[in-house]
């Protein structure tokens, strides 16, 4: 035989390429984003999954990588930090799930074992915290690797329906925890969310836990406000004109909330925050900045308020879990589009021009695999 004709045999009796290569949505920074090949991930260390994903969805955090405002994401990382999906492989130390498992993949990774996860700030894992789709390779794929799968993956209940499962990977927990527990709302409280954005819409639905009086919902388009109306909020300001805070002071006749929630992430949206917050009250932020803020010390300092940052910690995902799976929380109903897997750049401009398409979350389903 030729070399050549040596070099076309080896390609042709080496196994079939279709079992290591896969399809993942890719980085390649400024508003670039791919659908590209990719090896399939392996296991690298004891604590790993490799989970195939049967449903992904696009965060508000991804288009925040789109633009910049994460460096840490870095060209060639397969995005996404959301999803559902099925163990196929299990390292040697995973003792909770075995292969074969459903599984919701929270967006924090955690090890269960160094000093920030034994104070329950999993956001801060030395060995984890939020590096899906950041740091190492996320959800937004065919498949995914789970390090510390026993303090990373939750198992799915059977009969469970996945768009509403899928919201406890990130919106829900990050609502409730950067938002209503930070904010400490209380029965009676007036709040403020700024974003009816998807995470501002988890907010206003965990935050009815709690029997706040008033729900002021503040957003630039009217049709995701008619979508806070519909969740519970009792009050829809729309902020085009400049005077959301004008407002909200008139209809709390000159008090302000007790919480602002911040769910949006820009200079402008954090203003309407401190312009409204009441005398012992607090702001939550929860958006991610990418851009310095203006903080009015000069106006708040004797206000007595608290101002709280967070990354959520998920470490109340085991009980929001257990409200959706009872269907006392329904937020299936944040699906507004479904699409398969391999249309995902699709999905992203949906996504990505939500108020034109009435984009709220967008859901990802893959079905080829398995
Ligand atoms: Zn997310
Ligand atoms: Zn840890």
């Amino acid at each position: 035989m030729t070399t050549a004709e040596l070099e076309r045999t080896a390609r042709h009796s080496a196994p079939s390429k279709a079992t290591n290569i896969m399809k993942a949505l890719v980085y390649h920074g400024l508003n670039k984003p791919g659908w590209e090949e990719k090896p399939r991930p392996v296991l690298r260390e004891p604590g790993d999954a490799i989970v195939r994903i049967t449903t992904s969805t696009i965060c508000g955090t991804d288009l925040h990588i789109l633009k910049g405002d994460l460096p840490a994401v870095t060209d060639g990382r397969i995005l996404g930090h959301e999803g559902i999906g099925v163990i196929e492989q299990i390292g040697t130390a995973v003792s909770e799930f075995s292969v074969g498992d459903r599984v919701i993949i929270s967006c924090v990774t955690a090890c269960l074992k160094c000093d920030f996860c034994k104070k329950s700030m999993y956001s801060h894992c030395r060995h984890g915290g939020w590096i899906l789709g950041n740091i190492i390779d996320g959800t937004q794929a065919e498949y995914v690797r789970i390090p510390h799968a026993d303090g990373s993956l939750y198992h799915l209940p059977p009969d469970s329906d996945e768009d509403a499962m899928v919201m406890l990977s990130d919106i829900l927990p990050t609502g409730f925890e950067c938002g209503v527990l930070n904010g400490r709302v209380k029965p009676g409280d007036a709040i403020a969310i700024v974003g009816a954005v998807p995470v501002g819409l988890a907010t206003l639905l965990t935050a009815q836990f709690y029997s706040p009086a008033l729900i002021f919902m503040i957003d630039l388009d009217d049709q995701r406000l008619a979508v806070a109306k519909s969740f519970g909020a009792t009050d829809l300001i729309n902020s085009a004109d400049g005077k959301a805070a004008e407002r909200v002071m008139q209809l709390t006749e000159g008090a302000g909330v007790d919480v602002a929630i911040e769910a949006v992430g820009t200079p402008a949206t954090f203003a309407i925050c401190q312009s409204i917050v009441a005398a012992g009250g607090h702001i939550a932020n929860i958006g991610v900045h990418g851009k310095p803020v203006e903080l009015h010390l000069e106006k708040l300092w004797d206000r007595n308020i608290g101002l709280t940052t967070r990354l959520v910690d998920t470490v109340t995902t085991p009980m929001l879990l257990k409200v959706v799976h009872s269907n006392k929380l329904q937020p299936n109903k944040l699906v507004t589009h479904r699409f398969a897997m391999k249309d995902i750049m699709k999905a992203y401009d949906t996504f990505g021009n939500a108020a034109q398409e009435g984009a709220l979350k967008v859901v990802l389903k893959n079905d080829q695999g398995g």
